[in-house]
């Protein structure tokens, strides 16, 4: 919780909802070394599978089994959310960063449609001009498109760019502010589509959590243990423009 104010008998905090509340009892988080954000929650479901799962949920559920993974490794760990309600982007952010941590990773799954692809269409992206960002996703798209990929009989989705890379808007900054604003070395992974047929179903499945929550919580130590690169980032960022965005056309070379 945010502290707004130290009072005689405690603490006015702001709660997840934007609310002052009072309380008088508190445990201050301390040595916090990896944030888990787990994408969406509250009024925003975010994607939806072929089942009816929301990506919120599915996030916060392989967000929760990654921080046991983490914690059984003696690697401390926190949520940004740990139920169903909202938080900004900023509140996500301001939290990673205000507990000093040593890594932010955002969980998604994807939601729009792309091609139908013998891959997993795994993608993790990384803030520009980060080393350390561009090596916790690489690491991150390694991991967890080797396990996914020894998966058999699902019909992948993947966009043909799909890997570790950067997204950057028509003014070339980092498209989305969860990759741009933390200070805390970050990467945003999606990490497959909750939103198509085929893997939808197997991302709803119990199985599918444990899988890839091992793979999470091994690029996160590798990162933090090693000098491994993983994938290597995409030389060439895409450019998206997430919201109200400028339309622009790819420059094209004419022969
Ligand atoms: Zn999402």
């Amino acid at each position: 919780m945010r502290v707004s104010e130290i009072t005689n008998d405690g603490w006015l905090i702001i709660d997840p909802c934007g609310d002052v509340r009072r309380v008088s009892t508190a445990a201050p988080v301390r040595d916090i070394r990896v944030i888990l954000d787990p994408g969406h929650g509250g009024k925003d479901p975010g994607a939806r599978g072929p089942t009816g799962l929301s990506e919120s949920r599915l996030n916060l559920q392989v967000a929760l089994e990654v921080a046991g993974l983490l914690e059984q490794r003696e690697i401390s760990a926190m949520l940004t959310r740990a139920g169903d309600y909202y938080m900004s982007l900023d509140e996500r952010v301001f939290l990673g960063d205000a507990v000093n941590a040593d890594v932010f990773v955002s969980i998604h799954h994807n939601a729009p449609t792309a091609a139908k692809s013998n891959k997993p269409g795994t993608e993790v992206f990384a803030q520009t001009g980060d080393d350390g960002s561009a090596r916790l996703a690489g690491l991150l798209h390694q991991e967890v498109f080797e396990v996914l990929d020894a998966i058999e009989g699902i019909q992948w989705t993947s966009r043909w760019d799909a890997g570790a890379l950067r997204v950057v808007n028509s003014a070339g900054d980092d498209a989305y502010s969860l990759v741009r604003k933390p200070q805390t070395t970050n990467a945003l992974l999606e990490v497959a589509y909750l939103a198509s047929p085929s893997e939808g179903k197997f991302l709803a499945t119990e199985n599918y959590v444990q899988l890839v929550a091992q793979p999470i919580a091994t690029a996160i130590e590798t990162f933090l243990t090693t000098d491994d690169l993983g994938t290597p980032l995409i030389e060439r960022a895409r450019v998206h423009n997430p919201t109200g965005g400028r339309r622009t056309c790819p420059t094209v070379e004419l022969e």
